[in-house]
């Protein structure tokens, strides 16, 4: 598996999560040897669940013209 970030190599690592359990909690997740990015199955969940989001978005309105903000004068 490759790095989001670096494409670097992520290897399986043990992470303890303080802060948002009651109690410590260890789990497995990947770490970038590289840059030190750690994907944990918690964020892997929530970057599918919005790439699912702007997939559907996009599909849905690809016919439509893209609109712009307005820009500082
Ligand atoms: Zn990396």
């Amino acid at each position: 598996m490759k790095c989001a970030r670096c494409s670097g190599l992520m290897v399986t690592d043990h992470l303890l999560d303080m802060q948002e359990s009651y109690v410590p909690m260890w789990m497995r997740g990947m770490r970038c040897v590289t840059c030190g990015n750690i994907e944990d199955p918690l964020i892997h969940h929530h970057r599918m669940i919005q790439h699912t989001r702007r997939t559907r978005r996009f599909t849905s309105h690809v016919a439509q013209p893209v609109l712009r903000p307005a820009q500082a004068a």
